[in-house]
């Protein structure tokens, strides 16, 4: 059969086994056929009060509802046992044999309202996980640029916004009327321009992100009021003693491969050591920012002491594996938009992670 169409059919019968209860029997079969079971990382960012982030304008922000993020757990434990980051390692690197479906649960960013809202749900499902945290945000005022982009935003006013639309016109040619016909009264619209301020940017180098940001700022003002930060050390102790992993995302948040050798290698340095100090356990992995890794970056994780080091590569992972590979962990990230996320993605059950993945885009 065509591929797309024996997808296609894997999926449907995936999806209805799913909703017949019937995968553990399908399960079995396919173990029977001499399938592997499989090895799953799914990624999260922020799980938040739902009555609260109806105040935030895009996506991110606005976070995984609480309720949602506990039906989603609870649809990954039918299907999946949760393992610990340990646990996982001894998979990958062959120490232990993987015996049945076995799922990561990580989270990028080391949102502040992790302890109040995502925390709770794991110990009740009694799930570990992984928590990456960016150095640079802990404790101090820095904050990932597309939240200072939001932020600026939540500021704009009559007076503000024809300037914030003046200073969109000097994005790349494509891009110069993106806020031009957007009203900043209606909310939708400012919804918009925000999404947009962030894509224009996204596709620029980090001195010109920065520089926009910091014009954006000028216009509207610094002062931060959105509310979303990266967990103060605190925190981030009873999150590891409460089981959970806290590895590295590297120190600024930069996307790495665009920086130069040696600035690679102290974002990556630095963090571990950071972490080691404060937390008092050893790090083993990083997960790069914004998806940016190339062979070039994984080597250098590799020689800074990482053992592994997780993309946003989709996928299953390939087990067991060696040497490089293990730098380029591929993951399934979940959007939170609705209850049905996991049975889509087990609908894609059949679906085997590609071989090579290099050169890769952003
Ligand atoms: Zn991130």
């Amino acid at each position: 059969m065509h591929p797309p169409f024996r997808r296609f059919w894997s999926r449907v019968y995936a999806i209805v086994a799913y909703y017949l209860g019937i995968w553990p029997a399908i399960y079995a079969l396919r173990k029977l056929l001499g399938k592997k079971p499989l090895l799953t990382v799914f990624t999260f960012h922020r799980i938040t009060d739902a009555k609260s982030s109806g105040v935030h304008l895009v996506t991110y922000d606005k976070g995984t509802p609480r309720e949602l993020f506990d039906v989603q757990i609870a649809q990954i434990k039918r299907f999946y046992e949760t393992i610990s980051l340990e646990e996982f390692t001894e998979i990958v690197t062959g120490k232990r044999t993987l015996q049945r479906n076995s799922a990561l649960i990580t989270f990028d960013d080391a949102d502040s309202e992790f302890v109040s809202q995502a925390l709770p749900v794991l110990l009740k499902h009694g799930c570990n996980g992984v928590v990456f945290a960016p150095t640079d945000f802990i404790e101090t005022a820095k904050r990932l640029w597309h939240l200072r982009v939001s932020n600026a935003f939540h500021r704009i006013d009559e007076k503000t916004w024809p300037k914030v639309q003046a200073l969109a016109r000097q994005f790349p040619e494509d891009k110069q009327n993106w806020l031009d016909n957007l009203d900043h009264r209606n909310r939708e619209d400012l919804a918009t321009a925000c999404w947009r301020f962030n894509i224009a940017l996204d596709r620029m180098s980090e001195e010109e992100i920065e520089i926009f940001v910091e014009r954006l700022e000028t216009i509207t003002g610094t002062e931060y009021e959105l509310g979303i930060a990266t967990m103060t050390w605190p925190q981030l102790k009873q999150v590891r003693s409460a089981g959970i992993s806290v590895e590295s995302h590297s120190a600024s948040h930069r996307k790495l491969a665009r920086l130069d050798a040696e600035s690679i290698k102290k974002e990556l340095l630095d963090s571990k050591s950071l972490l080691k100090k404060e937390l008092g356990v050893g790090v083993a992995a990083v997960c790069y920012p914004a998806g940016s890794y190339d062979e070039h970056v994984a080597r250098i994780a590799a020689d800074a002491g990482y053992k592994l080091g997780f993309t946003t590569q989709f996928g299953f992972i390939d087990y067991p594996l060696d040497g490089i590979d293990l730098l380029t962990l591929t993951r399934f990230d979940m959007r939170g938009n609705n209850k049905y996320e996991v049975a889509r993605f087990l609908g894609e059950l059949p679906v085997r992670q590609p071989k090579k993945s290099w050169p890769l885009k952003e």
